[in-house]
């Protein structure tokens, strides 16, 4: 009974000056046959078992099996059928070559949904029949050409598929490896196998029991007397068979009908493997499919590291970025508490102050404190009245300079508001002969705190320095001025304008300095002048905006340059796995298992990478913030944020990936080897 039928098929591969490469060749294919392709080279042999394989299509003429015709399937269609039809060897063997010897065989069933136990099962009793079982957990890379075609062969007939092609199967071979190849071929075709081998050398096609000869794409049967095929042969297809019925569902295998009855002697034969292909065409196991995507990243581990290490790059510049941002703004709203937000100044305005008398002013001294320590919010209040410049010197004779002179009432400094180094003793009120110098001019003045106080003459009058004051950000002229007691001031110098500093607690400036002008003083409330801190909310809303921008810039950059990167290097994996690819075409994968393995690896690989870049940020924010003794701020909502980003990364950068894996046909990619 006839199984693969050509009538009159041809291919003409496209191009800019288009090949024939067969030409409308007509041959039969039985059940059980055992089928040399030779021709010398360039011939068309490997064009007509693509053709023949369904690794490629044909171009004209009718080609059916089983007499179905096999023209109209579509992509999917033809990978069942493939699968459960044929098993492939080729010349460069075509195993991956980090994976051991068991996975390989194992690998020829993914496509079929075998469960793991039969499929372990098969791929120890395929190795046995090739005898390789005691290599079974050598990777591919440790055998030698000999072993690997066995490895190829045990593949082949693991999956039980009824016919086995072979291109050039001893190629690669010597002639030791060649004969124990064609032997195990023998064997094969013994049992019940269909084989058909292509092949160059004529020694090695005379092992068939058929020979069909290709010349220029021409084909025909080379009798011998052995043969017994004749083309007129050739039966019509029956009416009812027109159309092939592919269901990758049901686990109804069309190829059943390959054996008829009188060609069956030989079922279960010499491999002790079913003769018809196990399980479902074109169907994967879940369970198998993730671990034949863990093995792709761990068989090749040092390209997995690679593609990781470029999504923990990307990921640990976003969180990090983040991490740092937050802390670095917790800094410096925290800053802005801490000394802006806390502080309100008053001052009369110039003019109106000189017409309303200083005296008057100065006598709201007491009672404008008072008044104003009984708001809430305010910690402590100090009178600071401007003095006109003083000549200063720190011996009698020496040359003036002139500086800037204050008073304070009370005559203690508030240490809230003053801050004070003092050379000896305790805080204390200054007296009427005592002095407090700015902390630049008393360097200018070369005062530090030597044994016996050190004096100064101001406007000629001698006084006693007890301390320094630093800078405490209420006036900007205090660390290169005097201070003196109220009353001491006035003697040496005329008042220019009163003031007050008011501290107050956290977060009350706003509301103090609303109220501070009328309980100073509530006659010439409005003629003083409230000097506050912007308002804190608004600041912090600026402040947040602008980090926030940059923020998002450099986290979108991190990321994108990722995707970029990820994309580069996932596209050129597919390219360097093209005959990987292929095989799994060839073994029944369709182009949709291909981009679902691509983006199963790429996942893993985002969200290790994800994972590690968190890490990696963290770590790298909590040194940044120690080494700059800042608290580490980092909202815990970045781990799963990471993660995220990283798995994101990782499906977006291998979309380019897997639109090239999808576009990758067997017989192109078989042939890059
Ligand atoms: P053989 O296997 O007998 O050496 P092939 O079947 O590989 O020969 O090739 C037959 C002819 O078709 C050759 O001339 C080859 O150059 C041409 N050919 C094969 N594949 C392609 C292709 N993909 N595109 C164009 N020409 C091709
Ligand atoms: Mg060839």
């Amino acid at each position: 009974m006839a199984v693969l039928e050509f009538r009159e098929v041809s291919k003409t591969y496209d191009g800019t000056t288009p090949v024939a490469a067969l030409k409308q060749a007509t041959c039969i294919i039985r059940a059980g046959d055992y089928v040399a392709i030779e021709g010398p080279s360039g011939a068309g042999k490997s064009t007509f078992l693509n053709v023949l394989a369904l690794l490629d299509t044909h171009t004209g003429g009718t080609y059916t099996i089983n007499g179905g015709d096999v023209r109209n399937l579509g992509e999917g269609d033809r990978a069942c059928l493939r699968s459960s039809t044929f098993a492939f060897i080729f010349q460069s063997f075509h195993l991956i070559g980090a994976r051991t010897v068991l996975e390989n065989v194992e690998l020829g069933m993914l496509y079929r949904a075998v469960e793991n136990s039969e499929r372990r099962a098969r791929a120890r009793q395929a190795l046995e029949f090739v005898g390789l079982a005691h290599k079974a957990s050598f990777t591919a890379d440790q055998l030698s050409g000999g072993e690997r075609q066995r490895v190829a062969i045990a593949r082949a007939i693991a999956t039980g598929a009824p016919i086995v092609v072979a291109d050039e199967p001893t190629g690669n071979l010597d002639s030791q490896n060649s004969a124990l190849i064609l032997k195990l071929l023998d064997k094969l075709n013994a049992g019940g196998t269909t084989v058909v081998m292509v092949t160059h050398d004529s020694s090695v096609a005379a092992h068939a029991h058929r020979r069909l000869r290709v010349v220029d794409g021409v084909v025909s049967e080379v009798f011998d007397g052995a043969t017994h095929v004749d083309f007129e042969d050739v039966p019509t297809v029956p009416e009812n068979r027109t159309q092939f019925q592919v269901n990758s569902d049901e686990n109804e295998n069309p190829t059943d009908l390959l054996k008829s009855a009188d060609t069956q002697a030989g079922v279960g034969g010499e491999t002790g493997l079913a003769d018809s292909a196990v399980g479902i065409a074109s169907k994967v196991l879940r369970g198998q499919f993730f671990a034949d995507a863990l093995a792709s990243l761990t068989s090749n581990r040092g390209r997995t590291w690679r593609l990781i290490s470029i999504v923990v790059i990307g990921i640990a510049l976003t969180l990090g970025t983040i991490g740092l941002s937050q802390t670095a703004r917790f800094q410096v709203t925290d800053a802005f508490d801490a000394n802006l937000n806390r502080r309100v100044g008053l001052v009369y305005k110039d003019d109106e102050g000189a017409q309303a008398g200083t005296a008057a002013l100065l006598r709201r001294l007491p009672a404008g404190r008072k008044n104003l320590l009984q708001v809430a919010g305010v910690e402590a209040v100090q009178g600071l009245v401007k003095h006109s410049a003083a000549d200063v010197a720190a011996r009698p004779e020496a040359t003036d300079k002139s500086a800037y002179l204050f008073g304070i009432y009370p005559a203690k400094p508030s240490p809230q508001l003053l801050e004070v180094n003092w050379f000896r003793g305790l805080p204390h009120p200054l007296s009427e002969s005592e002095v407090l110098v700015g902390q630049n001019l008393a360097k200018e003045l070369e005062i530090g705190p030597i044994e016996g106080a050190p004096s100064l003459w101001i406007n000629g009058k001698p006084f006693e320095v007890v301390g320094t004051i630093k800078d405490a950000g209420i006036r900007a002229e205090l660390p290169n001025g005097l201070v003196l007691s109220e009353d001491a001031a006035r003697q040496v110098s005329a008042v220019d304008s009163v003031g007050v500093e008011i501290r107050t607690a956290p977060g009350a400036a706003e509301q103090v300095a609303k109220v501070a002008a009328p309980h100073w003083d509530p006659y010439w409330a409005d003629q003083i002048k409230v000097l506050a801190p912007p308002d804190p909310r608004e600041m912090r809303a600026r402040i947040d905006a602008t980090v926030q921008s940059i923020l998002l810039t450099l986290t979108v950059v991190s990321v994108l340059a990722a995707v970029l990167a990820l994309t580069n290097a996932m596209a050129t994996g597919v390219h360097q796995r093209t005959s990987e690819f292929g095989l799994r075409r060839a073994i029944g994968a369709r182009p949709v298992h291909l981009a679902a393995l691509i983006s199963a690896e790429s996942s893993l690989i985002g969200l290790a990478g994800g994972m590690l870049g968190t890490v990696v940020a963290v770590f790298a924010v909590l040194v940044v913030t120690i080494a700059k003794r800042w608290q580490p701020v980092m909202d815990a909502r970045i781990v799963p944020l990471g993660i995220l980003f990283g798995v994101l990364v990782g499906i977006v950068g291998s979309l380019l990936a897997i639109r090239r894996v999808m576009r990758v046909t067997p017989v192109e990619a078989l042939r890059s080897a």
